[in-house]
Parts: structure tokens; sequence; C-alpha cells
């Protein structure tokens, strides 16, 4: 069969894949900081280079943000399909942008001079590359860059003959400014899709395949407590007049009620609630909440938050506030006697399936605003959102998935969730009615985003066959 031979190349073209993603990985495409457009863009057209030598006509299009400036490019691709294949249009979505490095001192190696080397003494798992976008997302973007090369090597077909439209940006890290109108733009072309993959979530646990099916939405703000017109001499006016810092401080402890609820009226109206089932399927995970803890340096007691659910619960099905941040008054060295004139906080939400994070948004200011402590005066800033999604279980291609992790791993793919947000899965979902399977093969120890990121190649391997099983169960359905 076909697939066994896509599968024996993937077999003895690894190292000549790895080198290849060390090329990659060798520029520097940090998208929040303009410096490095050229190099954005030279990763972009490396990425399209890498599809056209699998066959596929990929572009390499400008891009523009929400507020017509240029943003990074987004590479774009059609593979048409063959002319009886009956499975579902893929998207597949990835970014090749990556994060910043500071602090750089923490590197044992140059972040953009990847790394092959096998563990060391205390470290757990086995060989890894080394470099900033390791994991995040180009090696996990390679695994099926690579399985795409593959199908085109063995059967002479871009994917192997699976319709699919390819969509790799370069400002994940940064926002994605210029996701939302890119995607308005083309959305005739994507609307065309069936279910979109994403790569770049991570899996249970060493050699335990996951497929994540829910991200969580995010609502980011931040609120201002503006009090007098001036600071204040602490012995002159305590006592006399509100502390911006004390009456935001205030406010914002009546955010969870005893039971670690949020307090904002309607926050829980458009909560899907757990199912049975779904509780029922977690448990069976047998997540351990006190070891994971232990991690972090902290005690079991640690284990606090919403009444009634588990960590994992509270994690992956229902929605938080948190506070991210709280700055006012002195914070330098010794001491100043101040009140400040104003004081501050980030405050984020994290949403599940279906909650609005514009209507959270406008639900916690004014929640802030019928709380205004006397004499003071609030200023709101909305910062990014998205929704989060919950793709059904049971649909053809999610089911295929499971079998692609099945017959390429020997392991049956848990079925995950995850606590984090994923703002393009929402979008798609929410724009063009876009389900996501997210089919990562990423460790929690891979130290996404911090020094010394890392991608075992265990898992990269798993990772390529998984993607390369994937487009023969698509060609099969
Ligand atoms: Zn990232």
């Amino acid at each position: 069969m076909a697939v066994d031979n896509v599968l024996t190349w993937l077999e003895s073209n690894q190292d000549a894949g790895i080198n290849r993603l060390c090329d990659w990985l060798r520029i520097p495409s940090i998208s929040t900081d303009p410096k490095y457009a050229p190099e954005v863009r030279r990763a972009a057209q490396w990425c399209a280079d890498h599809l056209k030598a699998s066959g596929v006509d990929a572009q390499v299009r400008d891009a523009v943000t929400k507020d017509g400036k240029p943003g990074h490019p987004i590479v774009f691709a059609h593979v048409p399909g063959d002319l009886n294949y009956r499975g579902p249009h893929l998207l597949f979505y990835g970014h090749y942008d990556v994060q910043p490095v500071d602090p750089v001192n923490l590197w044992e190696s140059d972040p953009f001079q990847p790394v092959v080397r096998d563990a060391r003494q205390g470290e757990q798992g086995g060989r890894r590359v080394v470099a900033r976008g390791a994991v995040d997302d180009k090696g996990q973007v390679m695994m099926f860059l690579e399985a795409m090369r593959a199908w085109k090597e063995v059967t002479g077909k871009p994917a192997g003959g699976v319709k699919m439209t390819i969509m790799i940006e370069g400002e994940e890290e940064s926002g994605s400014v210029s996701l939302e109108p890119f995607v308005n733009a083309t959305a005739s072309e994507l609307r065309k899709c069936d279910v979109c993959l994403i790569s770049d979530t991570g899996m249970l646990g060493r050699g335990k395949p996951a497929i994540t099916y829910g991200v969580r939405g995010l609502a980011y703000t931040e609120v201002v407590l503006h009090a007098a017109n001036q600071d204040l001499h602490s012995g002159l006016w305590g006592g006399r007049c509100p502390n911006p810092i004390t009456e935001l401080a205030r406010v914002l402890a009546q955010l969870h009620d005893k039971k670690r609820k949020v307090t904002i009226p309607g926050f829980y109206d458009d909560v899907v609630p757990l199912s049975n089932k779904e509780r029922e399927n977690w448990k069976r995970l047998k997540f351990n909440a006190a070891a994971a803890l232990k991690q972090i340096g902290l005690q079991p007691v640690a284990d606090i938050g919403e009444t009634g659910y588990t960590a994992l619960e509270r994690e992956w099905g229902r929605p938080t506030a948190e506070i991210n941040g709280i700055v006012g008054g002195y914070t330098g060295p010794g001491a100043k006697t101040v009140i400040p004139s104003h004081a501050s906080a980030k405050v984020s939400f994290r949403l599940v399936a279906d909650q609005n994070p514009t209507k959270v948004t406008k639900a916690f200011f004014k929640w802030c605003k019928e709380r205004t402590p006397p004499g003071c005066k609030w200023e709101f800033i909305d910062h990014h959102g998205g929704h989060g999604v919950t793709t059904p279980i049971d649909s053809p291609a999610m089911r295929a998935a499971q079998r692609a992790i099945k017959r390429a791993t020997g392991k049956q793919a848990a079925l995950i969730k995850s606590g984090g947000s994923i703002p393009v899965a929402g979008m798609l979902k929410a724009r063009l009615g876009i389900d996501t399977i997210f089919m990562g093969f990423g460790l929690d120890d891979d130290r996404v985003h911090s020094p010394n990121e890392k991608f075992e190649i265990d898992c990269y391997r798993m990772g390529a066959r998984a993607h390369a099983v994937l487009i023969d169960e698509l060609r099969s359905l």
C-alpha cells in the first residue's frame, strides 16, 4: 500500500527532515519586533519553497493589519486533490513566526543555531532539537510538511490526492493582527474547507498521543481607577480621600465568591455545562493534580478553584477570571509616602463554549462601574479576545484523526482539551463554521516561549507518521 511506502520514506528521510527543520529554525522569524520583518518574510518563503518541492503551488501572500498597516505574509496554498476524492476538504493552519528569545543568557546554545543532541543527565526523554521555534510551531508544522513531501515522493501527487488548503501565518506570537482581515478577504476560498487541522498543541504525556478537541476563549481587559488629579502626601491626605490602590483591590477582591465562582451577573449564562459523559471520560485519564502542583512547588492543599469541579474540569471545561497584573503608586527601592493618583490592573477571563468575549468584557466593565468607589473614575481598556471552541468528537475527520494516531503510533489517542486559547480556531468557527482538530505532539516540558525550547525526535517522528497516515485515512473516506 502507498501509505507503507510513505512511512518507509519518512523513516529513511528522518535525518534529512530534521536537517531541513534546522535550516528553517536558523531564520530568526520573531514577529513582534519590526527589526526582524525581513527574516519573518524569509521564513515564509522557506516554507513556501518546501511546499513547492512537494508539488504544492504555495504563495507568500502579503497581509494587512486591521489598521491598514503592512503585516507579516501568510503562506497560502490550494491542493486541488484527486477528481474522485470524496473526503473532507482539509484546512491546515500553522505558524512560522516565533517568540523573542530573551533572557538570552539562559540559553544553553544560540537560540537560532539549532542543536540536535541526546538527553543529558537529569533530563527526561531522548534526542531532541534545541532552538527557538523547535516545537512552537516550526517543528510541529514540519511534521505536516514532511508528511506532504513523503506523499508526493511516493505517489507523485501533492498531498497524495487529498483536497487541501494550507494557511501558515507569521503573526501568531504577536496577536495574529492580520489574520482576521486575511480570513475575511479569502472567505470565499476558505469557505470550501470542511475542517481545520492545527498542529500546535501537546500530548497527554511522553509517548501518550492526544487529540485536543477544545480550547478556551479569552477576554483580556485593563482597568484604571483614577482618584485625585495628582499624587498626594500620605501624611497630609491619608484618611481624607480615596486611595485608588486600596479601592481597586477592594473591588477586584469581589470578583469571586466564597465558592470561587465569578460574581459578574450573567457570566455563566452562556456556559455549556459539562456532560456526565465528558466528566467520566476525563476521570479515566487519571490526571494527578497533586503531582502537577508539586512540579510548581505547591502542596496538594493548593488544589483550589471553583467548588464542585476537579482540577482538570476547571482547566478544560470551566471559565475563570484572573488578575494578571496590578500596578500603582511607588514601587522603587526604599520608601515614599504617597497616595497615587491612579492604580491599574490587567484582568482576563478564560472562556468556554458558548461564552462571547465581547459580552463578558462589557459585563465586567458594567460590574466595575456599579462598584465605583466614591470620588473615583474608571478608565476601561478592551485588549484582545477570542472565542473558545469545542469540536464534535464523532465527525468523520475527527474519527479519521483518531484512527491515524492509532495506526501511526500503535496507541489510542487520548481525547483532551486545553485550558489555553488558540483564537484562530474560534475565528474559523465563528466566521466560517469550520471546526478544528488539534493534533499536536508537544510535551509539557518543551519550554515553549522560554529559554532552551526543545522538540524531542520521538515526538516529531510520531507526529510526522500521524500526519502521513491521516492523509491516507482521508483518501479512503
Ligand atoms: Zn507560541
